[in-house]
Order: C-alpha cells, then structure tokens, then sequence
C-alpha cells in the first residue's frame, strides 16, 4: 500500500482522479494526490508535462498546506472570475450567465481554431457580461509578437481587462507591450522561471499571475508578490477543492487585490474531492479549510496510484 512511501510530516495520501468536464490546457482528466499532515490537507498535483526537479515546487506548496503554515487572512472573500475554456460562443455565453461571475477569463489561441473562433467567443462573453463586466482572454503564450498586435485588436473590439501571456519570451512580451494599448499579464514566464523572484518583467508586464503550486506554496507566492510590485492576479492550477484553497488563502493574505482571481475552476472538473467544493457564490469564494470528504468517490485506479506514487518518490529525491 502507498502507506510505505509516506513523506515526513505526512500521515495520509490519497491519488485523485476525475474527467474534465471540457477539455483544458491540452488534458481530458485531472489527478493528483492529497496529502495530510497535522495542519490540514495539501495537493501535491503537478501536470505530467512537469519532470520530477519543476515539480519539487509543486511539492513544497503541499507540504505548506499539510503543515498549516498559511499567512493571516486580510479579507474573508475573493472576488473571481469565471474561466471559459476554448468553446463554441453558445456554451460561452451559457457558461457565463451561469457563473454570477462580474470577471470572466477567456481562453483564445486554443490549436486547431481561427481568429474568427475566438472573437466570437469573446463576443459572446461580453455579451453576457453586459458592459459593466471585465472580459480578459489568456493565450498561453501561443502568438508571435507581430500575431498577438493584429489578435489583441480584434479582440480589444469587446474592452479587455488583460491579455495574458499572449507570447513565450520576456522580450516579445517587452516588445509587444510597446505595441498595444491592452495590459499585459505574465504568468508562464513567471511560473515555469528557474527562480520567479528574479524574472526582470519591468518593461514586460502590467499584472503578474500568481499560483501557488507551481510558485512553491503561499509563502513562497506572497514573495514573489512583493519582488515585483506590481498588481498580482491569484489563479489556480485546476486544482480540486483542496488546491484551490490554498490559492484563496493567497488570495485573501496579499496586501492588495485590484483584480478578481481565476480560482473558479472546480466547476471545470466532473467531480470534487469535497461535498462543499470551493465554487463561487455572486462572483466570489469563501476563505476558508476544505476536507475531502469523498476521498473515495474520486480515487484513482490502482495503475494510475502507482504513477502518482512514484512521481512523489521521484520528486521527493530529486
Ligand atoms: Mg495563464
């Protein structure tokens, strides 16, 4: 049993696994484990695509959580957005009105879709906003500089709040930034940044995204917060209930919350881990502990516990 492989401080794991309700960030099913120490339950649920040293990040934020060393509160609720993912302008539209969301997050720049597929995506997301909402589209770092010019113009026609990563390189996002009037959000060339506290973006960005897995744990985000001083956006990893609580205990410590977080994203999961997940209630979550009281309802197969197993093991020696 997995009882053998249990890390310092830690007295239980649990290997989640759940379908996505639409496809995201290039996946159809989310996992992870959860692990609980004396202070609570961390999420240890780094994407396959991370090796075992980029993930040893994504460990120390669950450690974090399981040892109960969060910062104070400074608000008891954070205002979020809801995150559209790469679908047809009629789901996006019912996605939206759904939510009670003021803020909505639209993916574009999804592979295999058009320039025609994401205005009308976005069309349709102002639309249900109405005028008073904020529309922000994040293109994961998909477009050239010269591409994201003439993409950000079209989909400016709506008003953006933001363009999240729009490019790969802190160049072309300096570069770019020069050429349009819309803000500009890092978050890849932060996140996956061999140290995020010594990323330059002064010439590269108006907001910087904040995750607290892939940023090494609250503590390790409110640093970076504060190395770079400028508005910061807390969003999640597609955690479960469980991650996405410590995002919204990140949330609620940062000393200034100008803009609403992308931590709404539980609803992109078939299922949670807790009978009380973390979803939004008028456009914003609680700050508050979750228990993942259906441990069971959710848990991985025995192949897919081994992967997990060995990943923490790896990453444990790495
Ligand atoms: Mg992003």
């Amino acid at each position: 049993m997995i009882t053998a492989a249990l890390p310092p401080g830690i007295d239980e794991l649990a290997v989640w696994s759940v379908p996505m309700r639409t496809r995201f960030r290039g996946i159809d099913v989310r996992d992870g484990v959860l692990v609980r120490g004396p202070g609570g339950w961390g999420e240890f649920s780094p994407f396959w695509d991370y090796d075992a040293a980029e993930s040893r990040r994504w460990w120390a934020a669950a450690a974090e959580a399981a040892a109960g060393d969060w910062p104070p509160p400074v608000r008891d609720t954070v205002p979020v957005n809801v995150t559209v993912p790469a679908v047809d302008a009629e789901r996006a539209h019912a996605i939206v009105s759904a939510s009670g969301c003021r803020t909505a997050k639209v993916k574009v720049a999804e592979p295999g879709q058009t320039a025609a597929d994401d205005l009308a995506r976005v069309e349709a997301v102002r639309d249900a906003l109405g005028p008073d909402g904020a529309v922000r589209v994040d293109a994961n770092a998909a477009w050239d500089v010269d591409t994201a010019v003439v993409r950000i113009g079209q989909l400016d026609r709506v008003g953006l709040e933001y363009v999240e990563q729009p490019c790969a390189g802190l160049a072309e996002l300096a570069a770019l930034r020069r050429r349009v009037d819309v803000r500009v959000a890092a978050d890849e060339v932060v996140r996956r940044a061999a140290d995020p506290l010594a990323v330059d973006l002064r010439e590269a960005c108006d907001v910087v995204v904040l995750k607290v897995q892939p940023l090494g744990g609250v503590r390790a985000a409110l640093r970076v917060a504060e190395a770079h001083g400028l508005p910061c956006v807390v969003s999640s990893a597609l955690e479960s209930s469980v991650g996405i609580a410590a995002g919204v205990a990140l949330a609620a410590a940062l000393p200034e919350l100008p803009f609403a977080c992308g931590l709404a994203t539980v609803a992109l999961l078939a299922q949670d881990v807790s009978s009380a997940p973390l979803l939004p209630v008028d456009g914003a979550l609680p700050v508050r502990a979750v228990a993942p009281d259906r441990r069971a309802a959710v848990a991985a197969d025995d192949d897919v516990t081994a992967r997990w197993t060995g990943r923490l093991a790896a990453v444990l020696a790495a």
